[in-house]
């Protein structure tokens, strides 16, 4: 199952590896529009090549997000330094050692034996780690993160004893809404989310919601931070 699917990644990585395929005219729009609320723009450049992230970075674009350890490792090693990246997928545990020196923000912390890694491995780089708590708000089963109820377990744990936590900084939630047509369903999921920012983040921090599909509707909804492949990049395979 596992070595499948790398297997079908690395395939896909080869395919995109032909293709140079920024969008500029959509970027420059979806950054006029997040501009003016200075709204954060994380542009996913998972299964993208380094010419492609390259071409963006060219742009002035200097956020970018990836979802797989090893993948985010060679781009890291072979692009310039001034590069904020994003931690967006699901972590592991055990591959925390390899992001974390140079991580700018883990964005998808969905259990506390996760929290507890970065901040041991933080402690270990002599530095302190940014993450965003991810919250469970779509109805797939399949997309990660913590119900209502754990998020505030979480809170609590960790502002309860903050001596206990040096390393690690919760900055705000990420959330994923459901992948439907319906936009009443993704704006009260948004809705959702931005309330338990509000009860738990009041002095404010990052709110990571919004894709390429609803990333206009996250917006609204009080997003403080977007994270867009496909209308940056093109599709992915
Ligand atoms: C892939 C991914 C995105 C970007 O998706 P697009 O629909 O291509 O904009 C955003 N967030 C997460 C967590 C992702 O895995």
């Amino acid at each position: 199952m596992q070595s499948d699917n790398i297997t079908v990644r690395v395939g896909i990585f080869a395919l995109n590896h032909f293709s140079m395929s920024i969008d500029r005219e959509a970027y420059r729009e979806i950054q006029s529009l997040l501009y003016k609320d200075n709204i954060t723009l994380v542009a996913v450049s998972k299964t993208k090549t380094v010419e492609d992230i390259l071409a963006m970075y060219a742009e002035g674009q200097r956020d970018f997000g990836e979802n797989y350890v090893q993948e985010l490792m060679d781009k890291q090693a072979r692009l310039p330094a001034d590069i904020r990246w994003h931690f967006i997928g699901h972590l592991q545990s055990n591959k925390v050692k390899y992001i974390l020196p140079f991580v700018h923000l883990i964005q998808a912390v969905d259990s506390l034996r996760l929290l507890k890694e970065i901040d041991r491995q933080a402690a270990k780089a002599g530095r302190v780690a940014d993450v965003l708590l991810q919250v469970h708000i779509a109805r797939e089963e399949t997309k990660f993160g913590f119900d209502a109820g754990e998020l505030g377990q979480v809170m609590e744990t960790v502002g309860g004893s903050p001596g206990e936590w040096g390393h690690v900084r919760i900055r705000g939630l990420m959330g994923m809404a459901s992948n439907t047509e319906d936009l009443s369903v993704t704006r009260a999921e948004f809705r959702g989310l931005k309330a338990l920012f509000d009860r738990w983040f009041p002095a404010g921090g990052i709110l990571s919601m919004g894709m390429s599909g609803d990333y206009q509707l996250a917006v609204k909804e009080g997003s403080t931070m977007v994270r867009i492949g496909s209308l940056l990049f093109g599709k992915r395979g």
